[in-house]
């Protein structure tokens, strides 16, 4: 069973006709998958139906074998603006899934030192150790950026979306970021999402490419990357 399916969804928010029309796909569970097209083809949309944020106006979404319903449980998410919250700590930040998802909500009070442990562990990886106690205000952009990644994946979901994490950041600290998804990835292997604008960036990190028209955004290509990576 492919981990999140389309079958012929369409979406349309109003009746000004459909955002997205007629898409069918199948993501494999552990699949790097990018999404990219111009502004409006419907690539936030997009996201939406994979995590239940909105309904689809036809056709049908599975995730995991299950038509999504409400939000998804399973799924962590970034965005392009890091939205951390600005009177936490880089460390509470990144604690702040596992105080509100379940299982771990009823366990927090209790398990904090260890939940504590791995917040501390996952932002090492990405190079922001030193930085537990700063506040989002004290920390670069590139900085933020990898905060908000490690909130996404701090509860360990099997479907992590990434809308536009990079588009504020410089080429360099982009490219660095590259390098820290891809290395999270590889060792993790979740499920990734990514909509993007950068076609490098999308054949950078992603395992197939999907190319999205204007609306009513429907997919008119999708590409296989075997590139090799640096
Ligand atoms: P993208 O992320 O590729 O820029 P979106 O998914 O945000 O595209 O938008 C796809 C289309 O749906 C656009 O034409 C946009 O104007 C429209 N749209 C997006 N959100 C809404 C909404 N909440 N209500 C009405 N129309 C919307
Ligand atoms: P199991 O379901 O077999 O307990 P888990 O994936 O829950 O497997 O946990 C495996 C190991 O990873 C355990 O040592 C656990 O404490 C640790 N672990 C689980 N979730 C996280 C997380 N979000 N961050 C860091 N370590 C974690």
């Amino acid at each position: 069973v492919p981990f999140v399916a389309f079958d012929q969804v369409s979406l349309a928010y109003d009746d000004s006709g459909n955002a997205i029309e007629d898409i069918s796909l199948t993501i494999e569970e552990g699949e790097f998958v990018a999404f990219v097209g111009p502004s409006g083809c419907g690539k936030s949309t997009f996201m939406k139906l994979c995590t239940g944020l909105h309904g689809p106006t036809a056709g049908q979404v599975r995730v995991d074998g299950t038509p999504v319903g409400g939000p998804l449980k399973i799924s962590g998410m970034a965005f392009q603006n890091a939205n951390l919250l600005p009177w936490r700590t880089t460390l509470d930040n990144v604690l702040l899934p596992l105080e509100i998802v379940k299982p771990y909500r009823s366990q927090f009070r209790k398990r904090r030192a260890e939940f504590v442990g791995w917040a501390r562990d996952l932002l090492r990886t990405v190079g922001l150790e030193g930085y537990e106690d700063q506040f989002p205000w004290q920390l670069s952009g590139g900085m933020q950026q990898r905060a908000s990644i490690c909130r996404a994946l701090i509860h360990r979901p099997r479907l992590l979306m990434l809308d536009e994490p990079f588009a504020a950041l410089d080429a360099f600290t982009r490219e660095e970021l590259w390098c820290v998804l891809r290395d999270l990835w590889e060792a993790q292997r979740f499920t990734v999402v990514l909509v993007t604008h950068d076609l490098r960036e999308a054949a950078f990190l992603a395992d197939t490419v999907y190319v999205m028209s204007r609306r009513p955004g429907r997919i008119i290509e999708r590409r296989t990357i075997d590139l090799p990576r640096p």
